[in-house]
C-alpha cells in the first residue's frame, strides 16, 4: 500500500506522518518511511543541490527535471521494491507536489509536469493520496503575525501559495476515490483519524 502526503509549506505533513508511521507499525505492518525529493542517495544529493540554492536561483525547467529525475530513482530504488516486499509505503510529497509548485507555482503548466513525472514513475500512483489543505490567506496572516508586517514579497508569496492550493485541489477533484482532502486547521488527532479510517479500508 503506497500513501503520499501532500500540501502547501507547514501544512503539517510531516507531523501527520509521524503518527501514522507509529500507528502502522504498533498494529504489525512493516513500514517504509519516505521523502521527496530523497529517499535514495542520489535523491539526497539533488535535494541538497535544490535546497542550497535560494528559492528563483535554479531555473524553473532544470528545477522541475531535477526533481522528476529524484522522484524516477525513488520510485525504481526505494518504492516499487518496498511494495513488492509488502511494506506499506508512505511518502513525505510525491507527484502532486511537483504540479503545484513547478506546475502552477512556477508557471511550467500542471498538464505538462504531470505527463513529465507520470514518465519519470512510469505510472506509478499512490493507493491514496492526503491532501493538507491550506487557506493561503490564514497562512499569509500568520506569516506577517510573525514576522511584525506585510510587504510587497510576503503577498507575492501568497499569490504563490494560492496557486499551490488550487492546483492540489485541482488533482484532487479529478480523482475524488484516490484522494483525501482534509483542513490543515483542524487538530492533529481529528486529522489523523480521518486519515487512519481511509488507510484501514486499504489494508
Ligand atoms: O517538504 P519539504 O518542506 O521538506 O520541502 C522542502 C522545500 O522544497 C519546501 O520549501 C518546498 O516549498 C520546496 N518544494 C518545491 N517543489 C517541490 C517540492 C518541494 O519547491 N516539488
Ligand atoms: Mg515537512
Amino acid at each position: 500500500v503506497f500513501i503520499a502526503l501532500e500540501g502547501g509549506d507547514g501544512s503539517g505533513k510531516t507531523t501527520q506522518l509521524g503518527i501514522l508511521h507509529q500507528w502502522l507499525s504498533e498494529s504489525g505492518r512493516t513500514v517504509v518511511r519516505t521523502r521527496e525529493p530523497g529517499g535514495t542517495q542520489i535523491g539526497e544529493r539533488i535535494r541538497s543541490l535544490l535546497l542550497e540554492h535560494d528559492q528563483g536561483e535554479v531555473d524553473p525547467r532544470t528545477e522541475a527535471l531535477l526533481f522528476a529525475a529524484s522522484r524516477a530513482a525513488h520510485v525504481t530504488q526505494t518504492i516499487r521494491p518496498a511494495l513488492q516486499a509488502g511494506s506499506v509505503v508512505l511518502c513525505d510529497r510525491y507527484i502532486d507536489s511537483s504540479v503545484a509548485y513547478q506546475g502552477a507555482g512556477r508557471g511550467l503548466g500542471t498538464e505538462d509536469i504531470a505527463q513529465l513525472n507520470d514518465w519519470a514513475t512510469e505510472g506509478l500512483q499512490p493507493d491514496l493520496t492526503v491532501v493538507l489543505d491550506v487557506d493561503p490567506e490564514r497562512a499569509r496572516a500568520r506569516r506577517a503575525g510573525r514576522t511584525g508586517g506585510e510587504d510587497r514579497i510576503e503577498s507575492s508569496d501568497a499569490d504563490f501559495h494560492a496557486r499551490l492550493r488550487e492546483a492540489f485541489l485541482a488533482r484532487a477533484a479529478a480523482e475524488p476515490q484516490r484522494y483525501l482532502i482534509l483542513d490543515a486547521e483542524d487538530s492533529v488527532e481529528a486529522i489523523h483519524s480521518l486519515i487512519r479510517e481511509r488507510v484501514e479500508a486499504l489494508l
